[in-house]
């Protein structure tokens, strides 16, 4: 669990907006070196790991991008306009720190809004448009923002932090869906050292948060019979949240989705992953989420269709600067992901 926790810690203080997905890409590449056959990128940016010794093909898939911002204006005052990259709620990023990836590194900065010394009463109740808010990183002039290395088209992330917090639970940026990543990783690599009887392509997608782009490409080069995409998905246990709202719960295992707005999952596949988590004594909770989906969307209708399950970890407060997971969800995916891929060499076709 230890080493989980620090891959999850280096992962997810890495930055990968949508379309900039390296520093991930080659950390996962780096955890994986030596244990695979071949490593590779694809035309659009995807990681595809190989290993396993013959049997049906496999895909896993999970994505490096997390939700950011980009820069598409800076002002005279050298205050930066930005548009969303991915899904991101403005009620969230009022106030926030960002770091903004100039061409000459980081720079540091926030979303900062008049203060209420000088904000009408009804300006103060709407909730502003994003193209209404700035980021500023301390320039007093177009002119100063460019030499610090900002520029039209530059990225802008939450920042790293990353924090363990009471009991098994721990807080940070991006484990949507950097803790994907890591039962990938974790998996790809006890897989390879079993031996086990599937070929098995483990897939790092690029772009998920902008519609799915990276693992249409992938499922294109690694045509599987089956595919596992893992997932940091939505828990809602929190208060206010009616109790049939809730969906998946922190702490009451991997999520198994039923459902989404991009994918019915095969009966007999969630039955088989149902079987894989019970075989390997992993907590499991069902999932149906509406109003989001995955990659599942894009690899379970490649060619003749594939049989396609959505492994998750619950994660609260998602495509926020902060989300708070439970480590031994994380456990949980593990285990099940890979007695998932056992079964698949033993039943071939569930
Ligand atoms: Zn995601």
């Amino acid at each position: 669990m230890d080493e989980a926790v620090r891959l999850l810690e280096r992962l997810s203080t890495s930055y990968a907006p949508p379309g900039g997905e390296d520093t991930v890409a080659s950390e996962v590449a780096s955890f994986l070196e030596g244990y695979v056959k071949s490593l590779e990128r694809d035309g659009l940016g995807n990681l595809i790991a190989r290993t396993g010794r013959g049997g049906p093909r496999v895909m896993l898939a999970a994505h490096m991008d997390e939700v950011a911002m980009m820069v598409n204006w800076i002002d005279e005052e050298g205050y930066l306009s930005f548009i969303p990259v991915g899904g991101l709620d403005v009620r969230i990023l009022i106030g926030q720190r960002v770091v903004v990836h100039g061409v000459k590194g980081p720079l540091e900065g926030c979303i900062g809004i008049k203060p209420p010394h000088i904000t009408p009463q009804e300006e103060a109740k709407r909730v502003p448009e994003i193209r209404e808010l700035h980021i500023d990183i301390g320039a007093s002039s177009r002119a100063e923002a460019e030499e610090a290395g900002a520029r039209i088209g530059s990225y802008a992330t939450f920042p790293a932090h990353f924090a363990r917090l009471v009991g098994l639970r721990v807080m940070g940026k991006a484990f949507d869906d950097r803790v994907g990543c890591v039962v990938e990783a974790l998996v790809t690599r006890a897989a390879a050292m079993e031996e086990l009887g599937v070929e098995l392509y483990s897939v790092f997608t690029v772009q998920e948060e902008v519609g799915l782009r990276g693992a249409t490409t992938a499922v294109n080069s690694v045509n599987p019979e089956y595919a596992i995409v893992l997932e940091g998905s939505v828990a809602a246990d929190t208060p206010g949240v009616p109790e049939q709202s809730r969906v998946t719960r922190l702490g009451k295992g991997a999520a198994v989705r039923i459902m989404d707005s991009t994918m019915i999952t095969k009966r007999g596949f969630y039955e088989l992953l149902v079987r894989a988590a019970e075989r390997a004594g992993a907590a499991w909770q069902p999932q149906i989420v509406l109003g989001s989906g995955t990659d599942a969307g894009r690899i379970h209708l490649h060619g003749r269709g594939v049989a396609t399950g959505v492994v998750g970890v619950p994660c609260r407060y998602l495509h926020s600067p902060h989300l708070i997971l439970d480590l031994r969800d994380l456990e949980a995916a593990y285990k099940l992901t890979l007695e998932a891929l056992r079964l698949i060499s033993e039943e071939r076709r569930p």
